[in-house]
């Protein structure tokens, strides 16, 4: 047993607090990444009166709830999203943490991971696109630390291969799809990015990881397409991004693989 495990409140809790401060820096992408503007430099300011945002402004929701949702020097509204998306992080991340129990290149992994599909998701939702540099980072990155990565297997052979064999396996299904979706439907079901995420998500979980990401990314995508039908808010033929559903999927093979292997019966 080692010390991460003796003390399981303190590891988690460690992992929302590192969660809260991925989520702070997730919004910073999240805005900066879609403009073309560089994510290290400036540091943050008040997109209205540009005051500079000091540290104990940017305590990650804390800073939030104490300023009551303002800028604390304009007093201008600031969007509850950029507290949910910490909020979400500091959730999330704890989870990664809980399952992962104390394992090195899990947590590290886990962690990269969970960042990497919120922002995703997010600037899917606001601009209908998956930039080439999270969904292609994702995919480079899995495949370079796969003989380290121990979700693909026992031995840094296997581990390259299954990343490969994810890798093709998640780049063949989606563009088939997206292909397919263009003839027959004669219009964009899956774009270029889904296709790339894809590819990044089998080469960082293997085959498995794709078929679950499919699977579950289906589910939530039609329960939420059903939902928002139901209320009128959308017409049949409008656009709902698929990224952020194939990140929900993705995320949650990387937390309970052992329950979609069993599934899956490989
Ligand atoms: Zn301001």
């Amino acid at each position: 047993m080692n010390e991460a495990m003796r003390f399981p409140l303190l590891w988690v809790g460690f992992g929302c607090a590192l969660g809260g401060i991925a989520g702070s820096f997730a919004n910073v992408c999240i805005y900066r990444v879609p403009r073309g503007k560089s994510i290290v430099l400036p540091r943050s300011r008040c997109p209205w009166c540009h005051g500079a945002i000091v540290w104990y402004q940017n305590i990650p929701v804390i800073s939030y709830l104490v300023l009551g949702g303002k800028c604390a020097h304009c007093q201008h509204p600031i969007s509850v999203r950029y507290a949910v998306v910490e909020l979400l992080m500091a959730g999330l991340v704890g989870v990664v943490f809980a399952r992962a129990g104390g394992g090195g290149s899990g947590v590290v992994l886990g962690v990269t991971l969970t960042f990497v599909l919120m922002v995703i998701s997010v600037i899917d939702l606001d601009w209908k696109i998956i930039p080439d540099v999270l969904s292609l980072g994702l995919f480079w990155t899995a495949l370079v630390v796969s003989p380290l990565n121990s979700f693909l297997g026992p031995s840094g052979y296997d581990r390259v291969l299954s990343s490969g064999l994810g890798a093709a396996a998640g780049f063949g299904s989606a563009w088939l799809m997206a292909e397919g979706g263009r003839r027959v439907f004669r219009r964009e079901a899956l774009g270029g990015g889904d296709v790339k995420l894809l590819a990044g998500v089998g080469a960082l979980m293997g085959g498995r990881g794709v078929l679950t990401t499919w699977f579950l990314a289906s589910i939530f995508g039609t329960l939420v397409f059903a939902a928002l039908k139901s209320r009128r808010k959308m017409n049949w033929g409008a656009y709902l991004p698929f990224g952020p559903f194939l990140a929900a999927g993705a995320w949650a093979h990387w937390v309970w693989p052992a329950f979609f292997f069993r599934w899956w019966g490989f």
